[in-house]
């Protein structure tokens, strides 16, 4: 931590400014320049968190030197994390696409789905049984019955199952059927719900806020990591800007930013990002070469009669398009794309 002094600042201000430090354990370090006088504190800075260092006389700017992330950060772990999914892992050299509705409404639009999209490559099949509706008149997900419908068709598919999770009291239901638990946007900074997923070790796909900042998000993940779950995927997912064309704005930088911040695994979602099936495509392929290790992408067998999201579904012929369309980007990368039967 460095503490930058207000210019002018007394020699009492800065004695009462060091024993402040030297109170918490910290050894200070000063540095007087022409201009201003600069404080360097020595030591364990966590003693340093929650305290108004700024309230100090003479204080004028505090700089964190060190990350507030600790687990989450490329200083705690030099190599890429990989995560399994099925027998792929996200993170590895293959971009790992998760496909399937937004939803899961039915065990035949799961089955036909599911079967569509592992025969074009995907990896893992979305869906939800809980769904976080902005509206409370909104169909909600079909809850355990979803769970099990989901746990049927990957016996038959062989595809791991990604879904969400909307509450602690849900998460023992969702991880006894679920390969990997979602929390969504709008529960990114549920505290509880994280310290919670965080006692398992099944992966957790944690979508960013829409109105999270990056730190925000790394600083949630370090929610789940310190409860012992090392097991988290990052999702860029568009947030809220003042933009009104897309649903939300794919924050693409995000994710180079993120590969460099974090050894976690990074999926994108471009389908929540654009809100319209024509916008999946671009920053899917965006995403690639940005460095994301996959795709979390809705797809839906007959997105016009979606019970969610239908606008921004891909139908199978637009998922095949997208599938053989993201190769190229896939091979500039140097990555693989998953093993795609004729199409
Ligand atoms: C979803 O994946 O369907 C979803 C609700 O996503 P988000 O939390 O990103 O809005
Ligand atoms: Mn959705």
């Amino acid at each position: 931590m460095i503490i930058v002094t207000r210019k002018g600042v007394t020699p009492d201000e800065l004695d009462h400014i060091r024993e402040r430090i030297e109170s918490l354990g910290l050894r200070t370090h000063v540095s007087e320049g022409e201009e201003r006088t600069i404080v360097g504190c020595v030591g364990d800075e966590s003693r340093l968190h929650g305290v108004p260092l700024l309230s100090i006389p003479g204080v004028e700017a505090v700089h964190e030197v060190l990350k507030p992330y600790k687990l989450a950060s490329r200083e705690f772990a030099a190599e890429p994390s990989r995560i399994a999914l099925g027998g792929v892992e996200l993170g590895g050299s293959e971009i790992v696409t998760i496909a399937g509705p937004c939803s899961v409404e039915n065990r035949e639009m799961m089955a036909q789905t599911a079967a569509h999209v592992a025969a074009r490559g995907a990896r893992g099949l979305r869906g939800g049984a809980f769904k976080p509706r902005s509206s409370p008149y909104s169909f909600q997900g079909l809850g355990e019955e979803g769970l099990q419908i989901l746990a049927d068709v990957r016996a038959e598919s062989g595809l791991p199952v990604v879904t969400e999770v909307m509450d602690t009291r849900q998460v023992e239901l969702v991880a006894s059927y679920a390969d990997v638990l979602q929390v969504g946007a709008r529960n990114m900074q549920n505290f509880s719900l994280l310290t919670e997923v965080g006692r398992l070790r099944r992966p957790v796909l944690l979508k960013r806020g829409m109105a999270a900042t990056v730190k925000d998000l790394l600083l949630a993940t370090e929610y789940v990591m310190s409860q012992g779950n090392p097991n988290v995927i990052l999702c860029e997912r568009g947030i809220r800007t003042f933009g009104t064309a897309t649903r939300n704005t794919f924050d693409l930088a995000a994710i180079p930013v993120l590969k460099r911040e974090t050894h976690l695994p990074v999926v994108a979602d471009p389908s929540h990002a654009g809100g319209r099936r024509h916008l999946v495509a671009p920053p899917s392929y965006a995403a690639i070469p940005a460095g994301a290790d996959g795709l979390l992408v809705e797809v839906h067998p007959d997105p016009e009669t979606a019970a969610s999201d239908g606008e921004q579904s891909l139908d199978f012929a637009e998922f095949d398009h997208l599938m053989r369309t993201l190769r190229p980007f896939a091979e500039a990368a140097g990555r693989s794309l998953g093993a795609l039967a004729e199409v």
